[in-house]
């Protein structure tokens, strides 16, 4: 493969800019109670094009931006090619996606022989918002029959292209599939980036047969104790023996908002479980974890301070899964209910 050809593989976006008049906003209620009387949470937690965006809560528990961008401006942000680098995973992860490739694939055929495991059985698996097609090679290769939506054209062509997956490019309401078809839906890291998180589940639940499971996990640090209580103790908080890496990933900078505001619903484990019983699910098991920042785990870092924060991550990985400690990423694994 020449150099260009090789370039072209990893960045499969054209260059990308929103004009600040493009930015248009909507005010919206709560959607997991319906409510309308939030309160301040994290001011200009983000930003597109220079336009603030605020984080509030509803006494419900549920926290959202509001206003939010409008659908329009949501969809021109995911064709910025940042997405792709530091965006997908808002700072947790500095790598380009696509370059992570192999490794992703590896992982995620592990996640997909344990999730066969726990269901008793493979079968037809679809994935709402299945990037690159990542988790869908590793679920194939696990056994499973496999199907994506993906609302971003370049990362749904990517998975057709260059790993031959049948991925329908657009809104999930607008996929091609009758109801019933599916014996297990997935969708990770994916339901604080949608505008009607309902809707969605009542669609998802319609497209499962009758004894159908569905995994959703979602981050929750930003609607956990731990932010709330690093959000008050932020003006004491030693930063530069956390260091800029850690500051970033805590979302505690206060000269650098976290980019642009990908997760429009921050859920915990009490407003995440109202969500899907009012879908018509009923819950299976939810398991709490943090997600561990790749960056942080490669071989090649050795100094202290990088094996001092491994070690924080695994205890803190070890105390979320028991229930120790509040989780910062949620599973929870869902039965379609008959009714
Ligand atoms: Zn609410």
């Amino acid at each position: 493969m020449s150099s260009r050809s090789a370039r072209a593989a990893q960045e499969p976006f054209p260059p990308f800019r929103i004009d600040p008049r493009d930015v248009k906003t909507e005010h919206v209620s709560c959607a997991v109670c319906g409510g309308d009387r939030p309160r301040p949470y994290r001011p200009r937690m983000y930003s597109v094009a220079g336009v603030p965006f605020h984080l509030v809560r509803c006494p419900c528990g549920m926290v959202y931006l509001d206003p939010r961008p409008d659908g329009p401006t949501l969809g021109r942000m995911y064709s910025d090619p940042a997405y792709y680098t530091e965006g997908y995973n808002l700072g947790v992860e500095t790598e380009n996606y696509f370059d992570r490739k192999d490794e992703l694939v590896l992982q995620y055929t592990e996640t997909a022989r344990a999730l066969a495991d726990e269901l008793g059985g493979k079968g037809e698996l679809l994935e709402l918002g299945s990037a690159g097609g990542f988790f869908l090679e590793g679920a194939r290769r696990a056994g499973f029959s496999v199907r994506g939506v993906e609302l971003s054209a370049p990362a749904a062509d990517y998975a057709r292209r260059e790993l031959g997956l049948d991925v329908f490019e657009g809104w999930l309401e607008h996929a091609p599939w009758q109801d019933g078809s599916f014996d297990v839906a997935y969708a990770d890291n994916v339901l604080e980036h949608t505008t009607d998180p309902l809707g969605t589940l009542r669609k998802l639940r319609a497209l499962l047969k009758p004894d159908g499971h569905l995994v959703v996990v979602v981050p929750s640090y930003v609607n956990s104790p731990w932010f709330r209580a690093l959000l008050l103790a932020q003006r004491v908080l030693p930063r530069k023996l956390l260091g800029q890496e850690l500051v970033r990933i805590l979302k505690l900078d206060p000269d650098r908002d976290s980019g642009h505001p990908y997760h429009i619903l921050e859920f915990d484990r009490a407003t995440l479980s109202r969500l899907v019983r009012a879908a018509g699910f009923e819950i299976v098991t939810v398991a709490g974890s943090v997600p561990l920042p790749a960056h942080l785990f490669k071989v090649a870092r050795r100094d202290v301070k990088t094996r001092l924060l491994r070690g924080v991550f695994r205890m803190l990985d070890f105390g979320m899964r028991r229930r120790l400690l509040p989780a910062a990423r949620l599973r929870f694994l869902l039965r379609r209910r008959a009714t």
